[in-house]
């Protein structure tokens, strides 16, 4: 009786102008738009992690923990 109102509610989510799936009040993950406005410089991130990723494979490859590298071989 007196958690009868702690139950959790589901998330809400709907649908971003652009098509993804988004939750309400939040900026959209795939065109970083909210409520009409660019809020999320996607290019940006998405360059970011890029160089973030090719930087980590460099170091990897450096220190021989990974033999084998993951672009096809050039013979
Ligand atoms: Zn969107």
């Amino acid at each position: 009786m007196r958690r009868s109102h702690a139950a959790i509610s589901p998330s809400r989510a709907s649908k971003c102008e652009c098509g993804a799936m988004r939750l309400s009040h939040r900026a959209c993950p795939s065109c970083g738009k909210y409520n009409g406005r660019v809020i999320l410089d996607i290019v940006a991130q998405a360059e970011r992690e890029q160089r973030r990723t090719r930087r980590k494979d460099k170091a990897l490859r450096e220190s021989g923990q990974v033999t084998e590298s993951k672009e096809p071989a050039q013979t």
